[in-house]
């Protein structure tokens, strides 16, 4: 008989797509099967042509919600005859694989969440073929129940009737469960368990505690984010005076209530992904002013998880606060918990109970969070909702590769053929426990996506933990330069890595190719290689690490650079008393602890410093972040400021952007009293316009338009449209980041990039 064979690739498991297979046959009577093999779905069809081509159109056009086709192949074969239509059970072929990243709870179970009739009436683990947890709670595909962590639950029978029926919202949902044989939730060290330990830790919320939740990624800490006491009291308990917190509010409502949303931000914010989103403040809050001190925008998400609508509504009459702080459990530096056995080392003392559950999380996955640039997303950190979906990219020849990363919000990346799987957000690799966990992780998604590389990326920087983890490997090594692997990433979001690309990294620090510190830079590349076309003016770096934290420190070096042996200029800038001036002065004349440096990152934390706003940071990026909130009141307060871009630009063996006589210029108006945030708008703007003078000049050499921004300054959306609006006025077309974070956790996709092509790591 005439059979058809159908292969659909993407993310095809794990989001229903069986059992709506199944619900289409039975419409069109198409006789058949439909089968999972962990990398495609395949489907076998009998039946006559018209039904065939009906269930065929259906079939890619009425897909689930959370499916995602990438691609279908179909054949005609002669078979037997079925005598209906069957959903096989799985069978492992080796293969492509897509798992699914996790997926915030669906409307429809969430209407049965607080439906006093239904049988999950107020189940914390409330989940259906449509919404759950699906990458956390995986040990192996293809995606079955007994493959992840819900194995360990057998189903009662009224779960294993929805299960098996077609005609349910839970048919084939592998975690499905329910109160009487699902996980439950309980009191860590108490004994409160279920309906009591829901209600206690509510009161306590309510009552100003800090209590741990246990999520779908690992445990978050939480609290009232509308009572100053609480949020105050988690800075102390977290050590972490002034970094903002992330607030999840009740529902969207309760979000427009805080903070401008667009249709397209809602979209997301309320969409099945539900990251973390930053977005303007509205003018009036009723949150806590100590949530994100001094900042214009604030990280809100919403509930994605049955548990999380739990603590915001029940049936105790408890009102609770519409907004929770909720920040990850983790000690500083140390990846984010996720076994009560992490709580228990390192966050016991940092919280007042525990709310946490027997369904084991196997792979971390932090909130992502999210920014928005020109109506569209512009990622800051990947993770939950969307790793490990991949990036296609190029071709598929080459070999299998493993890209470890950076050091600072290291994420790794696996390829196999044109796919490229970036991972969850793993942490900073100063740690230890982060190292551990990127072993673990590793390991996992190894596993998982069922790729065995034979090359390993990483960085050139000889220090970093991943570049000594990844000669520890036993592969081929290949070691890519810091800031060509920024630019790569953004080339490979836009599938655009066969042609000759302007590459502007604005970072923080990176490893050069001559052993000093990178990080604004102007790179023409190509996958094959880059040349380091210009940067920014060197400046030295002195006193060692504490430099990257301590932007006085770069203020006063710059300055005597400018101006000399002049503790005055210092003095009026107020940058740090006449001990530590003469400690830097010491420095400088003797050349010790010093070290050249052309970081745009550490150019800011100084202009920061210099104009007042932060002299040393207590996170990664707070003196360019006070700076860029400056300018964008400056911006507003300002007409244009009369600006003319320096002017000569300084050659060595290279195009240097005159940033020094910015600063100096930037120096001189201050101690002439100029007001600080016109400044601050102005240092964006002369930067924005050498960067551009830069591109042109790298145009005439290169024969090439394309423009591609990367590197974590980039996450300032200031400099960011200053400088794309001007690149486009001048016939430029500019590839900025999506997807892919600009900063250092989009890194190890262009090193896989990189390594993929790079003939002589074969
Ligand atoms: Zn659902
Ligand atoms: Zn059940
Ligand atoms: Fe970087």
């Amino acid at each position: 008989m005439k059979t058809e064979i159908i292969r659909l690739f993407g993310i095809v498991q794990g989001v229903g797509f069986r059992p709506f297979v199944s619900r289409i046959a039975q419409m069109y009577r198409i006789c058949g099967s439909v089968c999972n093999t962990g990398s495609y779905v395949e489907v076998i069809a009998q039946g006559d042509e018209t039904a065939r081509r009906q269930f065929y159109s259906d079939l890619i056009h009425k897909a689930p919600a959370r499916s995602c086709i990438l691609n279908v192949s179909t054949i005609i074969e002669d078979r037997k005859a079925y005598a209906d239509f069957t959903i096989i059970e799985s069978k492992i072929e080796k293969g492509s694989v897509f798992v699914s990243p996790d997926i915030a709870i669906c409307e429809e179970c969430k209407k049965e969440l607080f439906d006093k009739t239904n049988r999950r009436y107020l189940h914390p683990f409330i989940n259906c073929t449509a919404c759950g947890p699906r990458l956390t709670i995986l040990d192996a595909m293809p995606y079955d129940r007994e493959r992840t962590s819900m194995g360990e639950f057998p189903m009662c029978p009224a779960c294993h009737e929805e299960y098996t029926h077609v005609e349910t919202r839970r048919y084939d949902a592998q975690p499905i469960c329910c109160p009487d044989c699902g996980p439950e939730v309980y009191l860590l060290g108490r004994k409160e368990r279920n309906r009591d330990a829901i209600v206690k830790a509510r009161e306590a919320i309510y009552d100003g505690n800090i209590i741990a939740v246990k999520g779908i990624g690992g445990f978050h800490l939480c609290c009232d984010a509308t009572n100053d006491t609480a949020v105050q009291r988690l800075r102390q308990l977290k050590h972490r005076p002034v970094k903002p917190f992330a607030v999840m509010m009740q529902d969207l409502a309760a979000a427009k209530r805080e903070c401008l949303v667009s249709k397209e931000q809602e979209a997301i914010l309320d969409g099945h992904e539900k990251p973390i989103m930053l977005l303007q403040k509205q003018e009036k809050t009723s949150l806590s002013h100590y949530i994100a001190p001094d900042n214009p925008k604030i990280g809100i998400m919403l509930p994605y998880t049955p548990l999380h609508l739990l603590l915001f509504t029940y049936d105790d009459e408890l009102r609770m606060p519409d907004a929770l702080v909720m920040t990850s459990a983790n000690a500083a530096g140390a990846p984010i918990c996720r076994t009560d056995e992490d709580i228990e080392q390192e966050v016991l003392g940092m919280c007042d109970l525990v709310l946490t559950h027997n369904r084991t999380i196997r792979l971390r996955a932090d909130d992502s969070v999210m920014d928005f640039y020109d109506h569209s997303p512009y990622m800051i950190r990947r993770s939950r909702g969307y790793a490990p979906l991949p990036f296609f990219v190029g071709e598929e020849a080459g070999p299998s590769v493993l890209a470890m990363g950076g050091e600072l919000k290291n994420t790794f990346c696996l390829n196999k053929d044109n796919l490229y799987y970036l991972s969850p957000y793993v942490g900073d690799m100063a740690d230890i426990r982060t190292i551990a966990a990127l072993r673990e992780s590793m390991v996992r998604m190894e596993r998982l996506l069922e790729i065995s590389p034979t090359v390993v990326a990483c960085d050139k920087h000889p220090r970093y933990n991943t570049t000594i983890m990844a000669h520890g490997l036993g592969y081929p090594v290949i070691e890519i330069q810091h800031h060509y692997a920024h630019i790569l990433s953004c080339m490979a979001e836009h599938n655009c890595v066969h042609q000759a690309v302007i590459g502007v990294a604005m970072d923080g620090t990176g490893y050069g190719t001559d052993g000093t510190i990178w990080g604004g830079e102007i790179l023409i590349c190509d996958v094959r290689g880059f040349r380091r076309f210009g940067s920014i003016t060197p400046f030295w770096q002195r006193g060692g690490d504490i430099a990257a934290k301590e932007g006085w420190r770069i203020a006063v070096s710059l300055v005597i650079q400018l101006f000399g042996d002049s503790y005055d200029v210092v003095q009026k800038l107020q940058l740090c008393d006449e001990a530590n001036y003469k400690a830097q002065l010491f420095m400088t004349r003797q050349q010790i602890n010093s070290v050249i440096s052309t970081s745009a990152g550490r150019l800011f934390d100084a202009v920061s410093a210099i104009l007042g706003l932060c002299r040393a940071s207590t996170f990664e990026g707070e003196g360019a972040m006070k700076l860029q909130f400056a300018a964008e009141r400056g911006q507003k307060m300002a007409v244009m400021p009369n600006i003319t871009a320096p002017i000569k630009a300084g050659r060595q063996d290279r195009y240097i952007m005159p940033t020094d006589q910015l600063v100096q210029d930037i120096v001189q108006r201050r101690l002439a009293g100029e007001d600080i945030s016109v400044l601050a708008y102005r240092f964006h703007v002369v930067l924005a316009r050498l960067i551009v003078q830069a591109c042109e000049k790298a145009r005439d050499e290169v024969k090439s338009d394309i423009v591609a921004l990367s590197g974590g300054v980039f996450q300032n959306t200031l400099l960011l449209r200053l400088c794309d609006t001007m690149l486009q006025q001048r016939g430029f077309t500019v590839l900025k980041h999506q997807l892919v974070p600009p900063n250092d956790g989009g890194i190890a996709l262009g090193q896989a990039i990189y390594a993929k092509y790079h003939k002589g790591g074969i």
